[in-house]
């Protein structure tokens, strides 16, 4: 019940002149900025490193954003020492103070919305409206954990005549937060948030292509009033840093959000005791997706267009809970995959920061590189439906469809993380569904019908942790649907819902007889 009071926050109405003046000197702002050098946070102090990178705008790579210094591994130990210092002290603070923490952090984010939505537009090439509305995200996390926080440490009474039974929560200790690039803002800042309102002193190694926008959050974080070394902000090379924090012996929580490839390496490696270690870790991982929509017979075909095209090619595929599928009934196949090929040829390819832009670039060449290899391996094992053409001077890859994917076929079972479309053509509904959970993967899926029968059983046998049904799959919102995957996709966990605080607590029971 508590959570159907939450109020998100709104994302910015850009009808309103006000309002678009606004996100226009947001951008003077941040071009202002740029070059700037950014330095990570170890035990209250910004630090100078010796590795310094350069962060630009996949829009238009010959602009740097700015230079962020990455941690050596004796800077990690460094902020994992001065952690564990802080440690007892933010155990033993108020949980209505760290909540509050929360609450203000929540203020400051929206009050620097406009610039923080054009710094997440200039360094990971996200469009406005895509990155207006990932800092709404980033507000409602603040809010709605400080209220998870103050409920779950009301804690359960079993008491019984003659004996107390508490139920509590206490923090679990150190947490790493290890953030991908796709939510530069809204997911690091979930996760940290959430690691520590529930008390853990918390390092947070955000990806490497978007650490400037983390180390606002960290200035935010900063000025909502977190204590000395309870957050530190460690960029640094995940494959060097992050696993060094992912073995460290006093690290107790590892909150990962990112590849499944990365995120398997990190469950595993959790899992091996080390010297001096006394306690078993706990891994929340969230990983990848290759998530279908299924269209049948009796869809509206003019929602469900409008709604693959949006999942599938928003931000350019480059979102977990993206559309890469789609399975459509043989009777209605020609006739959507021709209406869908209009109606991507009708998006806006181009710069990020335009206001028309629908379709930006991806995040860095690595990327670029890869998607184009499986553009060339679906040319191999299906028929190209529609290559659309990119700017040359940005890491851009125009939307591509492909038709008569083998459900088997490569472009239909690994996730890509780009604008690639797969359609996939199949009998009948039950075969639409055995093939959308024919994969490794579990998190998001959507429906298109107006079949109750069918609505029915896929909610039954639809193997995704977000299911959507008549509407687009991406932009899951805190406290309405909370998100996360499972099978490969994940551990089960959901952000933005009422489960999430309990993986950085440890629940324990106290008995007192009386
Ligand atoms: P990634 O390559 O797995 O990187 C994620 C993070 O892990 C980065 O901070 C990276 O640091 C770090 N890392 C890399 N190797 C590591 C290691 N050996 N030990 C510890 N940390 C390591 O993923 P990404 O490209 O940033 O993000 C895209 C992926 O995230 C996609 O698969 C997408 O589906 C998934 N994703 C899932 C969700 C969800 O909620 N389920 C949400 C968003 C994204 P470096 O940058 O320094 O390598």
């Amino acid at each position: 019940e508590e959570d159907k009071s939450f109020e998100g926050a709104a994302d910015t109405d850009f009808a309103e002149d006000e309002r678009r003046k606004e996100a226009a000197q947001a951008f003077e702002g941040v071009r202002r900025d740029l070059g700037k050098t950014y330095l990570p946070l170890i035990n209250g102090e910004y630090v100078k490193t010796q590795d310094v990178i350069d962060s630009v705008n996949p829009s238009n790579y010959s602009q740097v954003i700015g230079k962020v210094g990455l941690i050596s591994v004796e800077q990690a130990e460094q902020a994992m020492q001065a952690a564990k210092a802080a440690f007892p002290g933010w155990k033993k603070t108020p949980v209505k103070q760290r909540a509050d923490i929360l609450r203000k952090a929540g203020d400051l984010l929206e009050e620097r919305r406009a610039e923080l939505s054009a710094l997440i537009v200039l360094e990971v090439g996200k469009p406005v409206k895509e990155a207006d509305a990932e800092v709404s995200e980033a507000i409602d996390f603040c809010r709605y954990y400080a209220d998870e926080m103050e409920r779950l440490y009301q804690g359960v009474n079993y008491d019984v005549p003659g004996e107390t039974n508490r139920y509590i929560y206490q923090p679990r200790g150190i947490a790493v937060v290890i953030s991908p690039w796709n939510f530069p803002l809204a997911i690091a800042c979930g996760m940290t948030v959430a690691a520590l309102v529930a008390g853990n002193c918390t390092l947070l190694k955000p990806a490497e292509t978007s650490s400037i926008i983390t180390a606002k959050l960290t200035e935010i974080l900063i000025e909502a009033g977190i204590p000395k070394g309870v957050f530190q902000y460690v960029p640094g090379k995940g494959s060097q840093v992050g696993a060094y924090l992912v073995s460290h012996p006093d690290t107790h929580v590892i909150a990962f959000t990112g590849s499944q490839e990365v995120g398997c390496r990190i469950y595993s490696e959790a899992a091996t005791l080390k010297p001096m270690q006394r306690h078993m870790k706990r891994v929340i991982a969230e990983m990848g997706g290759k998530n279908a929509i299924i269209v049948d017979e009796s869809a509206d075909l003019d929602q469900a267009v409008v709604g693959v095209v949006q999942s599938a090619f928003g931000y350019s595929g480059q979102k977990c809970s993206a559309c890469s599928r789609v399975i459509v009934v043989e009777s209605i196949y020609d006739t959507f995959v021709a209406r869908l090929v209009e109606a991507t040829k009708s998006l806006n390819i181009g710069e990020a920061e335009l206001p028309s832009t629908q379709v930006g670039p991806v995040i860095d060449a690595n990327a670029r590189d890869r998607i184009r290899e499986y553009i060339e391996k679906g040319k191999a094992e299906a028929k190209l439906a529609l290559e659309l053409p990119s700017p040359a001077q940005g890491y851009f890859i125009g939307p591509v469809i492909f038709s008569e994917v083998p459900p088997d076929g490569i472009i239909a079972q690994q996730e890509i993380f780009g604008p690639v479309l797969a359609v996939i053509k199949v009998r009948d509904f039950a075969e639409a569904l055995q093939v959308a959970n024919g994969t490794n993967y579990a998190l998001t899926g959507g429906l298109y019908s107006r079949t109750p029968s069918h609505i029915q059983q896929a909610q039954e046998e639809f193997e995704v942790g977000n299911l959507y049904i008549n509407r687009n799959i991406t932009g899951a919102i805190v406290a309405r649907q909370p998100f996360g995957g499972f099978k490969l996709s994940g551990v089960g966990s959901k952000a933005g819902g009422p489960d999430y605080l309990l993986q950085f607590l440890e629940p324990r029971t106290i008995t007192e007889n009386i």
